[in-house]
């Protein structure tokens, strides 16, 4: 089965795959990357309706994560803490960074 949805995608350049952003770079509606093949500047920006799901997602559910896994921390409940990072991180910054992947271009300066 295809899927849509790609961690990283190619380089619009060089055509170099394995292009992608960090996990917490993904919360950004607009990455500028760098390619590690050719070294162009691309970027990748979500549309709107993207950029306001990864905020919602982000500051209501991974806020609360978040907490939950720093108090879990605290208070040595190792298994608690792994659990909520791991929920955090498949729940907000993976998809964050699904929306990202393919959606590389060529960096311009002058798009704003
Ligand atoms: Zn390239």
């Amino acid at each position: 089965m295809k899927v849509g949805l790609k961690l990283t995608g190619a380089c619009p350049a060089c055509g170099a795959g394995g292009q992608g952003c960090g996990p917490w770079q993904g919360l950004k509606r607009r990455v500028v990357m760098r390619c590690t093949k050719c070294a162009k500047a691309i970027e990748s920006e979500l549309s709107l309706a993207a950029y306001l799901f990864v905020c919602l997602l982000s500051t209501t559910w991974g806020v609360l994560l978040f907490g939950v896994s720093v108090v879990a921390l605290l208070t040595g409940a190792w298994l608690l803490a792994g659990g909520a990072a791991l929920l955090l991180w498949a729940t907000v910054l993976l998809p964050a960074q699904l929306l990202h992947g393919g959606r590389l271009k060529i960096y311009n300066p002058y798009a704003w």
